[in-house]
């Protein structure tokens, strides 16, 4: 049997990932492999903050199992085989209480949905809804025409994200080990999280635990969940033991945790070489830079780039590190592989990889073919030699010495969208 769900949470607190661990355990249900933690179109104005949809396949394990999570001291355990539930209704009745129990109904942006299906439909909900916008009514019908069991309050947005979760192939995957306090966390100093942060870089296969440039722990969010820390990772067996060191490495309390599969880092949102760009979709695609970037106030700078015969206007938004780099470094005619989301007719940039530097030079006076003097300008592309007097048309161009310039630029960690993945060479 599967469970998913969506849209639980709203602006001032509530996390659909902790919801999903309070099913599991009030309903004694072990995990199939890992509960999935998947992210949505990043684009899309109905989000919280990241728009994460959940899914689990559950039921009772055969064989041996594998604690991946606790809640309330109780443990959830992950196996690779499970024996379905009967009864889906029963089922679904006592998993929406608990959803009815804990969501932030009063908030307007909160819509919840759950669904409880037997079998994990083809990819396309997932892609689609991850790529561009889908409608409640087209979610609804083909939830229904799959005779799926559902639930949902208010206008059930959720039931968009829900069934987006269910149909994940996981053909590409992380997993990120997240600690919860409920309902809020403590509050803990820059130093202390500096320290934990260091301890999940001590795992070999973690990532984006710390952000250098803005002196930031990355692993801990931002207020109003009941998250207390997430750790990514692409090693699911070696996070397994970090609950325990936190708990006795810290003067840290929490209430519960669970590892998640997940399609963070994976740039799964991407459509490739598309001809034209549809708002609120993300592109990966080669181009060629037409205008170097300028700056406007607040801090964001354009640029104009050429893909399929038009020109486009680029957007990054306040820039910094590597996208500070590459708003210095870029240059007209430079061939290059952009990552964005077509927002308001702009491709807001994630990352840039440079596949082709253009060669730029610099037009100067010449040196006189008489003397060897510096020529001063004499009218618009006309020079005389200071020194004995001869004229010439023909100006200098020297070359820009480009090689300091790098290959790749992205986000620094703290500013990196979930789906985002670190640039790798060659792509
Ligand atoms: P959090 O990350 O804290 O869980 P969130 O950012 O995930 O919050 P939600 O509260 O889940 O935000 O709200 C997102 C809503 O947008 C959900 O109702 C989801 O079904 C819907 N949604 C997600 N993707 C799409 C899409 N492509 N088209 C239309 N609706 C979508």
């Amino acid at each position: 049997m599967l469970i998913a769900l969506d849209d639980t949470d709203g602006n001032d607190g509530g996390c659909t990932t902790h919801l999903m661990l309070h099913i599991l355990s009030d309903l004694d249900l072990d995990v199939k492999g890992y509960p999935r933690l998947v992210r949505l179109n990043p684009n899309i104005p109905f989000k919280t903050r990241g728009n994460a949809a959940l899914c689990a396949e559950v039921g009772l394990s055969r064989g041996t199992k594998t604690k991946i999570g606790e809640y309330g001291g109780k443990p959830i355990f992950s196996s690779s085989i499970v024996d379905d539930v009967p009864d889906y209704n029963y089922i679904a009745d006592a998993a929406w209480r608990i959803v009815l129990q804990e969501a932030n109904l009063k908030d307007e942006k909160t819509n919840p949905g759950m669904i409880v299906a037997r079998y994990r439909p083809d990819g396309s909900h997932y892609l689609s809804t991850l790529r561009s916008v889908v409608s409640i009514d087209n979610a609804l019908r083909n939830i229904k025409d799959m005779g799926m069991v559902y639930r949902s309050a208010k206008n059930g947005r959720g039931l968009i994200g829900a069934l987006a979760a269910l149909s994940w192939p996981a053909e590409k995957s992380t997993y990120e080990m997240i600690l919860y306090s409920f309902p809020h966390p403590q509050h803990f100093s820059k130093q202390l999280q500096r320290e934990i942060a260091d301890l999940a870089n001590s795992i070999p296969g973690t990532f984006n635990n710390y952000d250098e440039e803005n002196r930031h722990a990355a692993i801990f969010p931002s207020p109003r969940t009941p998250v207390l820390c997430g750790v990514r990772t692409t090693d699911p067996v070696r996070i397994l033991n970090f609950p325990a060191e936190v708990e006795s490495g810290f003067p840290v309390r929490f209430t519960g945790y669970l590892l998640y599969q997940t399609n963070q880092a994976t740039d799964d949102h991407y459509q490739e070489s598309i001809e034209s760009f549809e708002e609120l979709s993300s592109y990966s695609f080669k181009a060629t830079v037409t205008s170097i970037p300028a700056a406007i106030k607040g801090g964001h700078w354009f640029f104009n780039f050429y893909y399929m015969g038009r020109e486009y206007k680029a957007a990054i938004f306040e820039p910094s590190k590597g996208m500070r780099l590459l708003v210095k470094d870029i240059q007209v005619g430079d061939y290059v592989k952009l990552f964005g989301s077509f927002m308001e007719g702009k491709m807001n940039i994630e990352k840039v990889s440079i596949i082709e530097r253009a060669r730029v030079f610099i037009r100067s006076n010449p040196t006189c073919a008489e003397c060897g003097s510096r020529m001063q300008n004499d009218g618009r592309n006309s020079f005389r030699c200071p020194v004995c007097s001869h004229h010439s048309i023909l100006p200098a161009y020297t070359e820009l010495h480009r090689s300091h310039s790098r290959d790749r630029y992205e986000a620094p960690v703290a500013g990196r969208r979930h789906l985002v993945a670190t640039i790798q060479e060659g792509m």
